[in-house]
């Protein structure tokens, strides 16, 4: 996600803070760069022209300039204007809106999903349903509308046992105006809290898609309806939003495919051009592959500050309290041996490997890029769980120790090469200086808190 992005303005803020004193011109021409990194990464010309506007006239006030950390300086304006590109701090909100979900209202409350066929939006309706049976502890139905393309209803079915969560029975022949008076009556039935309703798709934004979706809200009167736009197409997915924002009362947008979206200008420009909130990302094919869309958050990971508010989430959900605790313990006195690397390679593929925690933590794109240089990838993982196994305790403790001799017994024991035991010791080389860096930095609580 924003990788493209992020290196650009990684590039342009290693500048800024390079030089001790900073004038106007080079703010100027750090803006001229990000304007062209904004661009490049398919962001609306409107929306960059507004932000280097915004970003230019508080950084070359002169209380940043003539301040001790002027580079610094310009690096939070940015971030902070990025936030508000995304979609402001306010969406961040307290806990019970963090999601920025509408669900207490009297129920069945209805979420009513509309988008453009192929956009993911079956599929994001599952996942949705899982989130809101999972994270808010709600009962949820869900009906399939679309009865234009063969076996959709089939399809959400499909999906509904895979999430757990009920779909209503398929009636053959039935009007989507009719299956969502029946799917509400059904949920009213059945004490259900949240339904979801996927309506049917087109491949293009057409007159007679709109009349369905208005006759749908009509008689459904949905406290959500979301907009579900594939993020890889762009400006296109901003143009399909605006479309459906001047017919149906959109409350949000879910973006998909984010996990392959390099570039990210549906995502910085959406909410300045429509006026619409992003409320989730979709971050892959499997059904737990969605998050919620926290500006700020994602604002961190641009910046390469690591989306630590997500990485400490994710860890409390795997990671044992004691063993969190411990590793918390031995970092803060700046240890870091082979037994720490094992417990957080068994945690990284609980967490979901390699790729996923490494855009996450900051000071770590270095070490992913390393480690994809040495070949390491998720299968390796247990590779090098073999190698820490076959080593004994002084090694674990003191890889330091590990001389040719060592390699070419531990190598042996594990049944792999003297290359894969450098290659470990090179990983744990790499991620004992992240981790001082992030001590460095006033670990995790500091770090946020510096971006806060
Ligand atoms: P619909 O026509 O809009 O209902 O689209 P579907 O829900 O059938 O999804 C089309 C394809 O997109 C499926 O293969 C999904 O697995 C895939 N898909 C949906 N969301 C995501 C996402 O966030 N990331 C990725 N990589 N694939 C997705």
């Amino acid at each position: 996600m924003f990788d493209n992005l992020s290196d650009r303005l990684g590039n342009v803020f290693d500048r800024l803070r390079g030089r001790g004193a900073l004038n106007e011109a080079d703010v100027r021409e750090a803006m001229r760069e990000i304007r062209v990194a904004l661009l490049e990464a398919d962001v609306a010309l409107p929306v960059a022209r507004r932000f280097i506007d915004a970003v230019t006239e508080k950084a070359i006030g002169q209380d940043v300039l003539r301040s001790v950390t002027p580079g610094q300086q310009v690096v939070k304006i940015v971030h902070d204007e990025l936030v508000e590109m995304l979609g402001g701090a306010a969406e961040d909100g307290g806990s019970a809106q963090a999601e920025g979900l509408n669900l207490n209202a009297r129920p069945p409350v209805v979420v009513m999903m509309v988008g453009l066929q192929g956009s993911g939006k079956t599929t994001t309706t599952a996942k949705l349903a899982k989130y809101i049976r999972e994270k808010h502890g709600k009962k949820a139905l869900m009906a399939s509308l679309d009865v234009a393309r063969p076996a959709a209803q089939e399809q959400l079915a499909v999906l509904g046992t895979q999430v757990d969560v009920a779909t209503l029975p398929i009636l053959q022949g039935q009007q989507p105006v009719d299956i969502a008076r029946r799917a509400l009556e059904s949920a009213r039935l059945q004490n259900i809290d949240v339904l979801l309703l996927d309506t049917a798709g087109r491949l293009h934004v057409d007159q007679a898609l709109m009349e369905e979706m208005k006759a749908v809200a009509g008689v459904s009167a949905p406290t959500e309806v979301l907009l579900v736009v594939d993020a890889l197409t762009g400006q296109d997915a901003v143009n399909v939003a605006q479309s459906f924002s001047g017919e149906v009362p959109l409350t949000g947008v879910i973006l998909t495919r984010m996990d392959g979206d390099a570039r990210g200008g549906a995502a910085l420009s959406m909410r300045h051009v429509t006026g619409k909130p992003i409320k989730f990302a979709g971050t892959g094919e499997k059904l737990d592959a969605l998050e919620a869309f926290h500006p700020g958050r994602v604002a961190d990971r641009i910046l390469g500050m690591g989306d630590v508010v997500s990485l400490v989430e994710r860890a409390a959900q795997t990671i044992k309290e004691e063993d969190a605790e411990a590793l918390a313990r031995r970092m803060a006195k700046g240890q870091f041996d082979l037994n720490d690397l094992r417990m957080q390679l068994k945690q990284m593929q609980n967490m979901g490997g390699i790729g996923m925690l490494a855009g996450m933590l900051p000071g770590m794109k270095k070490a992913k890029a390393a480690m994809a240089q040495s070949g390491v990838d998720d299968k390796v993982l247990v590779h090098m769980d073999a190698v820490i196994s076959s080593m004994t305790p002084k090694e674990r403790a003191r890889p330091e120790l590990m001389n040719a001799r060592r390699k070419k017994r531990v190598a042996a024991g594990a049944g792999l090469d003297v290359q894969d035991v450098n290659k470990l010791l090179k990983m744990h080389q790499e991620m004992a200086r992240a981790m001082k860096q992030i001590r460095k930095m006033g670990g995790f609580k500091g770090l946020a808190a510096a971006f806060g």
